[in-house]
């Protein structure tokens, strides 16, 4: 660049650099969501085509950054990006960290919406849009307890809207009714209620609704549970 008289206003940039020596978590999440997926019509509780390109913008992220990235974790509109506590990515700026994943994703989730709802366009007007963050965490344990935090929330969500969905659809509550009857249930009343006023055991349900999606390093889409296999997954970090 030039140099001019006005360059003096470089001076008010400020760098944030995450702290050194910490693991980064970068977690997206889509904006306004639940009426993008009533615009686009998505299938309740789980709509397959919008979770496989949520998958694949996230693959096409890891592979991107697969020297930074340790692995990736996502459910419903939100996908975590986990980078190794020694990478030099952008200096570790925060902001171009944060600014980059998410127009990354966002680019590819917009390219690659045609391969997943083939029958729809996307609408100017309802164009889909990410906030993210990065967040650093100083140890593995930590690290642990973040994806573990996540998979948590996975299985709560996905029982409480699949049981609530199925007493919707297939027992005719309204949606009010349904909440009612949900309110206040333990897990395990909710996979009995699922089970003998739904006839359908919570067990069978597709894995990937369950557990969530783990992206590794290779491209590699896992569907399993994350609080087992937690110290397999760090092996090596
Ligand atoms: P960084 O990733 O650090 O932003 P950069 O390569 O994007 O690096 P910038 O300082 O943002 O660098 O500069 C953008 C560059 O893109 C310009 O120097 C120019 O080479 C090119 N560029 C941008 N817009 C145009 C354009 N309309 N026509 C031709 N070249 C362009
Ligand atoms: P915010 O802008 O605050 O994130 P949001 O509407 O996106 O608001 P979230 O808590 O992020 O709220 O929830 C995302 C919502 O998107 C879910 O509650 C659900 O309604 C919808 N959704 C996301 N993915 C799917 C999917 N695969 N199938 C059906 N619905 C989905
Ligand atoms: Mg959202
Ligand atoms: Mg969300």
């Amino acid at each position: 660049m030039a140099k001019s008289r006005f360059e003096y206003v470089k001076e008010f940039e400020r760098r944030d650099v995450l702290l050194p020596q910490c693991y980064i978590v970068v977690r997206i999440d889509g904006k306004k969501f639940h009426e993008f997926s009533r615009f686009y019509e998505f299938e309740k509780p789980n709509d397959i085509r919008a979770l496989r390109l949520m998958n694949a913008a996230a693959k096409n992220v890891v592979l991107h950054y697969r020297n930074d990235v340790i692995v990736a974790y996502g459910e419903s509109d939100e996908y975590s990006f986990i980078l190794r506590r020694d990478t030099t990515l952008y200096n570790r700026r925060q902001d171009k960290i944060a600014s980059l994943f998410v127009s990354l994703f966002t680019s590819q989730y917009v390219a690659l919406w045609p391969k997943f709802f083939t029958n729809r366009e996307l609408d100017l007007k309802h164009l889909p849009f990410f906030d993210a963050r990065c967040v650093a965490y100083p140890n593995l344990a930590i690290i642990k307890d973040y994806l573990s935090w996540r998979f948590v929330d996975t299985h709560i969500n996905n029982l409480y809207n699949t049981v609530f969905w199925q007493l919707v659809q297939k027992c005719g509550l309204t949606t009010q009714q349904a909440e009612n009857r949900l309110s206040g249930t333990l897990s395990n009343e909710k996979q009995e209620i699922l089970f003998t006023e739904c006839g359908i055991n919570y067990n069978n349900e597709p894995e990937m609704f369950k557990k969530g999606t783990m992206v590794t390093r290779k491209g590699e889409f896992l569907h399993i549970d994350v609080i087992k296999e937690i110290d397999r997954i760090f092996e090596g970090y």
